[in-house]
């Protein structure tokens, strides 16, 4: 086991050395330094320092049923000990694969027929996008490739999936997106509406965008529509009233298929089992990673209905393989933890819990919306945002992105975990979360915010 207190540099100094992080400003962190987080239990976790944090992010929008969960600690070992790692090539399989695909056929809201594995929500995106490719090209329309996703969408970061991510930091410098992935209006109302115009008209207008993006490129050349029922990265975006319901009609028209990325929505997020139920979605594919392991081991899935799949497998007999898939897909330590964990979820009912106890925690963060700091307060179930503004009526904030890294900060000396993104900050705690650790959680915020209005002014 590593000991991080048997050196003569400080842990600090060392991830300073060698470690180059995620989603960090490299030349920052040679300055400020980590956070090293040593251990976690239930909402919490603690750092070195022995101060503890709710986790109000439940990790990365991931730990459904918070830290330690001695149930999937257990799994792990026997599974370990029976099988500790098998694949699926060339026809082979293991029980855990078996049961959970079937149980995730039986959990969805429409029809759905196979599921595939991978080890990531960007690994799993990337391989839709290489179905649907394969499917046009097995169903004789090999001009049916370009695929449209939305303006601050979150589906990751591999070439494709970050292709298909609208965040500009996502692109920038990389070189990306990919020729062929198209971004249309993200579904923010609060921002993207405009003067006098209604919730509903503003979702005519997002799906009047789509149609003419789909009309502009030609109908014959778009395969695929990409959502998150709630944009999550892109800043806890809930779509205006009949958003899906106009969104699906245009797909419709054009043979499009709907890709939903249920990475963070699903089991249990909106307080439904998949965003798609709260939303009214009826997908082709749906991609699957985070809540379904609550992230103790990497896992993704993805499902697919018979529309989808029955080219695909046509062209893979007629080519003799599907030449694609990962050495950890469909990983056994995977496999097992997800049906515990969906277990967890469905006997302690957390979908309800995170209705109810998101609601009342939403209708908390609501009564701070008198703040001359909150532009809007939004969110469904267990995931919600505060967007911060220095001038309320005009939307608008002085330097983008430092009022958001401000109330971050100041929550995180409080002993909460949030995470900024742009002048918004997130809260998508564990599913297992109480109501009264939500109103700690709020008490938390209140109190941020109360500190955050003094310091600016
Ligand atoms: N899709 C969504 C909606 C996500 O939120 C994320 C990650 O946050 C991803 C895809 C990418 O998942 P991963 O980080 O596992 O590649």
């Amino acid at each position: 086991m590593s000991d991080l207190k048997n050196f003569d540099k400080t842990p600090e100094e060392r991830d300073i050395a060698h470690h180059f992080h995620a989603y960090t400003d490299a030349r920052r962190h040679e300055e400020v330094g980590p956070m090293i987080i040593e251990s976690g239990q239930g909402i919490y976790v603690k750092d070195n320092n022995g101060k503890r944090f709710i986790e109000g992010m439940a990790g990365l929008w991931s730990v459904a049923v918070g830290f330690q969960e001695q149930r999937l600690i257990d799994v792990v070992v026997k599974q370990m000990r029976q099988l500790p790692y098998y694949h699926n090539f060339g026809h082979k399989t293991h029980g855990p694969a078996i049961e959970l695909a079937e149980q995730l056929i039986k959990l969805a809201h429409v029809p759905m027929s196979k599921v595939f594995y991978t080890n990531s929500g960007s690994e799993a995106n990337d391989t839709v996008l290489k179905m649907v490719w394969y499917r046009s090209n097995a169903l004789g329309k090999p001009e049916k490739k370009k695929v449209i996703a939305r303006n601050r969408a979150y589906h990751g970061v591999t070439i494709a999936a970050a292709s298909l991510t609208g965040l500009p930091n996502n692109h920038r410098s990389f070189d990306l997106p990919l020729n062929g992935v198209l971004h249309t209006l993200a579904p923010h109302y609060w921002k993207e509406g405009q003067n006098g115009e209604t919730e509903e008209q503003f979702a005519t207008r997002c799906a009047d965008e789509l149609d003419a993006l789909i009309q502009r490129e030609g109908p014959d050349t778009v395969a695929a529509f990409w959502a998150e029922p709630v944009m999550g990265a892109g800043g806890v975006v809930v779509p205006p009233a009949t958003y899906f319901e106009k969104i699906q009609a245009v797909l419709a028209k054009y043979d499009v298929l709907f890709v939903a990325d249920e990475v963070i929505c699903g089991f249990g997020r909106t307080g439904e089992m998949f965003g798609s139920i709260t939303y009214d979605i009826r997908p082709d594919v749906m991609v699957m990673s985070k809540q379904i392991t609550s992230s103790y081991v990497p896992f993704s899935a993805i499902m697919m209905n018979d529309r989808f799949y029955q080219p695909i497998a046509d062209e893979s007999h007629r080519i003799s393989t599907f030449g694609h898939g990962f050495t950890g897909g469909g990983h056994p330590l995977g496999a097992i933890v997800a049906l515990e964990n969906l277990a967890i979820i469905k006997e302690r009912d957390l979908v309800a819990n995170a209705k109810e106890t998101g609601t009342h925690f939403l209708n908390r963060l609501h009564t701070l919306s008198e703040s001359p700091l909150v532009g809007e307060v939004r969110g469904v179930g267990l995931i919600a945002a505060l967007e911060l503004v220095d001038d309320k009526a005009a939307k608008s904030v002085k330097v983008a992105g430092k009022l958001g890294r401000l109330m971050n900060e100041t929550m995180q000396r409080n002993g909460l975990i949030s995470r900024g993104m742009g002048d918004a900050v997130a809260f998508c705690p564990p599913l297992i979360i109480t109501r009264a650790q939500a109103d700690d959680m709020f008490e938390i915020v209140a109190r941020s915010l109360r500190e955050v209005e003094a310091e600016v002014g």
